[in-house]
C-alpha cells in the first residue's frame, strides 16, 4: 500500500510531464483483490523491482553491442510522439536518408525493421523467397547457417556453399554453386563476425544476376567500418543493425530493396509469410510508396531517434573518415598483438573485418580467465569464440564511437596484463 502512495506521490511531483490532471488512485478500490475469505488474490509485487534500477559503466570491445555516444542516449530519452505524427515521420525520412547515405544507395524502399539484425534477416528471408524456392547459402561463419536455418522455416530451400571459419568465397566457386543449384537467391555476410572476415563483393552482383539470382548480403558487423556501395556494386538487399559502428541501441535494423528485390517480391504468387516484416506494408509506413502513410504496427519511436543520431554522426563526420578511422585503429590492434605474440585468425589482412578481429587462444591457456580478467579489472569486454571457434578465439571489436586509438591501446594492455597473470 506504502508504494502505491509513493507511485501516486511520485506521480504528483513529476505531474508538469503530463497534460492531463493526476487520477488519484482510492485505495479501498485495489483492497477489492482480497477475497471474502481474507485470503490475497494479487501476488505481491517483485522485491527485485522495489530497488534502484542498477546499470555499470562498462567499455564494450566485443562484437556488439558497441557503446552508444551520449547524444544517442540523451536521444533515446526524449518525449514519445505518436507513430504517425508528422514530427515523427519527418525524423523517419531523416533516418531514410541516413540508411540511403550509409548504404550508399538511392533505393526508394529504405527503412529500418522494428527490431535487431535477426529481425532483418527473418525479414529478408520472408520477403524475397516463396515456399520451394532455392537460396544459395555461402558460410563461413554462423550467420550463413542461422540464415540457412531462416530459408527453411520459411518452407523454400536452403542449397549450401560451405568455407572454414577464417575464409571467404572466391567468385568461382559461387559460379559453381549458381551452375549447380539455380537459386533464385545467393546470400554473403560481408563482415562475419564470427569468423572475422570480410567477403569482397566486387563482380557479385553481376553474377548473381546473370544466373538470375538476387543478391542478399549481411553487413551488420561491418556497416560505416569498411567501404560499401550497395548500388555499384548491384547489392539487391542489404541489411544492417543499429547497435554496432552505428552506435544506437539494439533495436532498429536499417534494410534496403533494389527495383529487382522489389519486381521480385511483386511478382510473388504465394503471400508473404510474415505479416510484421511485410516490405510492402513497411514501405507504406516508411512513406517510400505515393500512399499516405497507414498504421502497420507502432514505430519504435525513441529507437528510431537514437537510429537518427547514430546515422547523424555517421553522416557528419562522413563515410571516408569513419572508414579510414577503423582502418587505422584496426592496424594499431593487429600490431600491438603480434607484439604480443597473438596470431589472427585470418591471414591476408585485406580479407579482415576491421570491425570485428579474431584471435586465436594460445596452446595452455583458457580463453574464459582471459575475458573474465578483463571484465573484472577493467569492466571491459572482449568476447570468446562462437560456432565452429567456441573456446578457440577471443573476439575483439572496434565499431564506431569505441573506434579510439586510446581503447585500442586499453585493451591491448588488458589483454597482455592477463595473459601474464596466467603465466604466473
Ligand atoms: C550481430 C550480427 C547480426 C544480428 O544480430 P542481432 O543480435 O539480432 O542484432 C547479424 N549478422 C552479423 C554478421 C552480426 O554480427
Amino acid at each position: 500500500m506504502q508504494s502505491i502512495r509513493n507511485s501516486c506521490l511520485a506521480l504528483v511531483k513529476h505531474r508538469d510531464q503530463f497534460l492531463h490532471p493526476i487520477v488519484w488512485i482510492n485505495p479501498t478500490r485495489i483492497m477489492a483483490s482480497t477475497s471474502a475469505k481474507g485470503q490475497r488474490l494479487v501476488s505481491s509485487p517483485p522485491k527485485s523491482l522495489m530497488k534502484p534500477l542498477d546499470v555499470p559503466n562498462k567499455l564494450l570491445m566485443g562484437p556488439g553491442p558497441s557503446n552508444c555516444p551520449p547524444r544517442v542516449l540523451a536521444a533515446g530519452a526524449l518525449p514519445m510522439l505518436g507513430h504517425l505524427h508528422p514530427e515523427f515521420t519527418k525524423i523517419m525520412d531523416e533516418v531514410k536518408e541516413g540508411i540511403q547515405y550509409a548504404f550508399q544507395t538511392k533505393n526508394e524502399w529504405t527503412f529500418a525493421i522494428s527490431g535487431t539484425g535477426h529481425a532483418a534477416m527473418e525479414a529478408s528471408v520472408a520477403n524475397l523467397l516463396e515456399p520451394g524456392d532455392v537460396a544459395l547459402i555461402c558460410q563461413n561463419g554462423i550467420w550463413g547457417q542461422r540464415l540457412a536455418d531462416m530459408v527453411e522455416r520459411n518452407g523454400s530451400v536452403a542449397q549450401k556453399i560451405i568455407c572454414a571459419y577464417g575464409e571467404v568465397f572466391t567468385l568461382d566457386t559461387i559460379e559453381k554453386g549458381l551452375k549447380e543449384h539455380k537459386p533464385s537467391l545467393v546470400f554473403v555476410t560481408f563482415g562475419e563476425s564470427s569468423a572475422g572476415t570480410a567477403q569482397p563483393l566486387e563482380g557479385l552482383g553481376d553474377l548473381c544476376h546473370k544466373y538470375n539470382a538476387l543478391l542478399l548480403v549481411d553487413s551488420v558487423a561491418i556497416l560505416g567500418g569498411r567501404p560499401l556501395f550497395m548500388d555499384a556494386w548491384n547489392i539487391d538487399v542489404l541489411y544492417s543493425g543499429s547497435q554496432k559502428v552505428l552506435g544506437a541501441p539494439p533495436a532498429t535494423s536499417p534494410i534496403s530493396f533494389s527495383q529487382r528485390a522489389r519486381d521480385k517480391i511483386a511478382s510473388r504468387k504465394t503471400k508473404i509469410r510474415s505479416y510484421y516484416f511485410d516490405a510492402n506494408e513497411l514501405a507504406n509506413y516508411w512513406g517510400c510508396d505515393k500512399g499516405p502513410r497507414r498504421y502497420h504496427h507502432t514505430g519504435m519511436v525513441t529507437s528510431v531517434y537514437a537510429l537518427r543520431e547514430g546515422l547523424a554522426r555517421l553522416a557528419e563526420e562522413g563515410l571516408e573518415k569513419s572508414w579510414a578511422d577503423h582502418k587505422a585503429c584496426s592496424e594499431l590492434l593487429y600490431t600491438g598483438l603480434e607484439k604480443l605474440g597473438l596470431e589472427l585468425l585470418v591471414k591476408e589482412p585485406e580479407l579482415r573485418n576491421p570491425c570485428v578481429t579474431t584471435i586465436k587462444v594460445p596452446e595452455g591457456v583458457n580463453w574464459k580467465d582471459v575475458t573474465d580478467y578483463a571484465m573484472k579489472n577493467y569492466r571491459v569486454e572482449i568476447a570468446g569464440g562462437l560456432g565452429d571457434l567456441a573456446g578457440k578465439v577471443w573476439r575483439i571489436g572496434i565499431m564506431g564511437y569505441n573506434c579510439r586509438p586510446e581503447n585500442v591501446n586499453l585493451v591491448l594492455k588488458v589483454l597482455g596484463e592477463a595473459l601474464e597473470s596466467l603465466r604466473k
